[in-house]
């Protein structure tokens, strides 16, 4: 894989450069550890130094992780690392767990990304120097040392949130890395808070600039009532997964370059893929630097990245709901879209148990496909033909459950969502975005997004016009599309019908 040469790795570890932490990870192989650039340790001899882009990489290579500066506290940039879309969705895939438990096959993902393990294997050597199971083993491995130092949580629960299978196997694996059980690894601390009810909070870093602002705005305008609320710069959530319901609250640790994440749930198997769904919705695996520069050599872009540095393209929370939140969006503003959303919420959707929720304005949480799929009627006041996309839209989403992943190429999902009633061009575009992170996607024909690049050049393009002059803002045209809909959004007080 491609890494700066030694000697450039090196002074970025004698300067203890930031701007290389979760991009480069140091292995000194006079103690056996790994470490993040920015390590307060004294800096190793060089001749000592093995340099890798990956903690997988390191880890695979024999080291174990600092316990100073933490390497599963570095930005997780892996999946913007290189230009390969197979091995991000792989690792979308891996995050979400599909290298987890005694049945999970490397052949299998394979098979899910449509090509052979051999392929599959090589290209994650190219692109992060490590093998897939070694990326998944590396996850777990860090995922379980964050909640070790981070949380209260037994360590019993720990291996089973980690995704470890059994508690053997979690204490064979930390004593081979550490040569201690992973208890002796946490610390007497008792500022954090236990107990479920309480809530479990982690730290999850991302790469600066991050527009945090902008980000509130965006999920503020949008939030579903009963779901979400946006306040005092907070954002809170109810969460359903495998049949569990809980909510999560995220604030901005700006000081940390990191968000602060609390989740409270009732079932810890769920903890990896909450914190995946976080770092999705918030887009913290962006290597922001490299999209903002990217994007400001165009001179139409490049007023706009400098009023908004660090800029993010917000990921949705579920596939599902945000290809109803799409659905419901179609023609209409935001707010209208808004509304529709809560009363399809208080129709359809589960209530919370108290416990779990520490605001009154969670009370639901948004209705899974089967649960409208089986409802006799939608019941919301808008046009028949759209109530019927909703009905096929949870109809395909229980017969596909890969639906909204990122299987096949990002064609091949638009294909499998356009063949839905209902999901035209815009709509297709906009989910391959937003839920499947297609970071590439860009809805041309966007009313916002074309009423944006009106107010740089002063005519409003025609899609095909805006298509062919966003050629040169691949492979991040999302981030572009971000853009121009903030422009249009602080233009435009009362929202004329952008879905942005
Ligand atoms: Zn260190």
């Amino acid at each position: 894989m491609e890494l700066p040469d030694r000697d450039i790795c090196y002074r970025a570890l004698q300067s203890r450069d930031a701007r290389f932490d979760g991009l480069l990870f140091v292995g000194v192989t006079s103690t056996g550890i790994y470490c993040r650039p920015i390590c307060p340790a004294r800096t190793a001899k060089l001749e000592n130094c093995r340099f890798f882009g990956s903690a997988a990489a390191a880890q695979e290579a024999g080291f174990r992780p600092c316990l100073r500066c933490r390497p599963e506290t570095a930005p997780d940039l892996a999946s913007w690392r290189g230009t390969s879309n197979t091995v991000s969705r792989a690792l979308a895939l891996i995050a979400d767990g599909a290298l987890d438990g005694d049945g999970a096959r490397v052949e299998t993902l394979a098979e899910r990304l449509g090509l052979g393990e051999r392929q599959l294997r090589r290209l994650f050597l190219q692109h992060l120097g490590a093998s897939p199971i070694a990326v998944a083993q590396t996850r777990r491995v860090l995922f379980a040392k964050q909640l070790i130092h981070e949380t209260r949580i037994p360590m019993t629960e720990i291996a089973l949130a980690a995704g470890f299978g059994s508690v053997r196997r979690f204490n064979e694996i930390f004593q081979d890395l550490f040569h201690r059980p992973p208890s002796a690894l946490r610390r007497k601390n008792s500022a954090i808070p236990s107990g479920t009810e309480a809530g479990v909070t982690l730290r999850l870093r991302y790469r600066s600039p991050y527009d945090w602002n902008s980000m509130l705005a965006y999920l503020h305008a949008r939030a579903i009532p009963g779901v979400e609320v946006v306040e005092k710069g907070r954002y809170l959530r109810t969460v359903e997964i495998a049949g569990f319901a809980g909510s999560v609250e995220v604030t901005h640790l700006p000081q940390r370059q990191s968000l602060g994440v609390t989740i409270r749930f009732p079932d810890v198997k769920s903890l990896p893929a909450i914190v995946t769904r976080v770092r999705r919705l918030f887009d913290l695996g962006a290597d922001i630097e490299t999209i903002d520069a990217h994007l400001s050599s165009d001179p139409l872009l490049a007023p706009l990245v400098a009023q908004r540095p660090g800029l993010r393209a917000p990921g949705g929370w579920d596939g599902f709901e945000l290809a109803v939140r799409a659905v419901l969006g179609q023609q209409i503003s935001v707010v209208a879209a808004r509304r529709l959303a809560g009363q399809l919420v208080s129709l359809h959707g589960k209530s919370v148990p108290a416990g779990y929720v520490n605001h009154p304005g969670l009370s639901h949480v948004f209705p899974a496909a089967e649960r409208l799929s089986s409802a006799e009627s939608i019941g919301l006041a808008m046009p028949g033909t759209r109530q019927a996309s909703l009905k096929a839209l949870a109809a395909a989403a229980v017969a596909d459950p890969n639906l909204f992943r990122p299987v096949g190429t990002m064609e091949d999902a638009i294909v499998r969502l356009r063949a839905i009633p209902g999901v035209g061009e815009w709509t297709a575009q906009y989910i391959a975005l937003r839920a499947i992170r297609e970071m590439d996607a860009f809805p041309a024909s966007d009313i916002g997004v074309l009423r944006g690049a009106a107010r740089l050049d002063g005519v409003r393009p025609t899609p095909a016009v805006l298509l062919d002059r966003a050629e040169s803002w691949r492979p991040w045209r999302a981030y572009a599309a971000q853009h121009l809909w903030a422009v249009d959004a602080a233009a435009v007080i009362n929202d004329g019908g952008a879905y942005g």
